[in-house]
């Protein structure tokens, strides 16, 4: 079973972005495993998370690692598809993406000798706060939303683990596992409702 059908069934957010969060944050049983996020403090953690979530979402999992290595000042898209071993027109892309969303800027300048024109690339980082203020704000409202879901209802279980189901649905199916035939027990979200309402005070700290 594709993790994206247990999430809808689990819940009524299948949004990418609380999904992402979701795992990343450690939500449900998925502790914050990626190195990166090692010895931060959590309000650190959030905001580079919604920061990851959101570009991510925007130019892809390459154009993420592109982003990460443009540096405080200006450079070059030949020497970031250099860095980041990834292709040129691939950088390009990305840069062009990141232009029209009014969070790069470029300058050309003309090489006196060959006559070739470089273009030099920088981040602007005070439309990235914008974005991701936004962004967080976006986030804050479906962890609300996603909060009273899990206050309101009442869980069944796959003891195989297969997926969760709200009461109706656990009943409706005789309480066996629709995928395993495996039985279909309560299951306790106390540790879920805590971690969302964790989650929603540290972000609004960031706001
Ligand atoms: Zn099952």
């Amino acid at each position: 079973m594709q993790e994206h059908e247990k999430q809808q069934l689990a819940g009524p957010f299948p949004d990418e972005l609380v999904l992402r969060s979701d795992a990343a944050l450690g939500v449900g049983n998925n502790p914050i495993s990626d190195s990166s996020y090692h010895g931060s403090d959590s309000l650190a953690v959030i905001e580079e998370v919604i920061h990851r979530a959101y570009l991510s979402k925007l130019v892809g999992e390459e154009g993420l690692r592109i982003v990460e290595c443009i540096p405080g000042e200006e450079i070059t898209d030949e020497r970031l598809a250099e860095l980041t071993g990834i292709s040129l027109n691939t950088v390009r892309r990305t840069l062009y993406l990141l232009y029209e969303h009014r969070l790069a800027i470029y300058r050309r300048k003309r090489d006196p000798d060959s006559g070739w024109l470089t273009y030099l690339w920088q981040l602007c980082p005070e439309n990235f706060d914008k974005a991701l203020e936004s962004e967080a704000k976006r986030l804050l409202r479906k962890l609300e939303e996603r909060l009273v879901y899990e206050k309101e209802n009442i869980f069944y279980a796959c003891t195989e683990g297969c997926a969760r189901f709200v009461f109706d649905e656990a009943s409706d199916a005789n309480f066996v596992c629709p995928f395993c035939q495996g039985s279909l027990e309560y299951m306790e979200n106390a540790k879920v409702v805590e971690a969302i309402e964790k989650q929603i005070k540290d972000l609004k700290a960031c706001l």
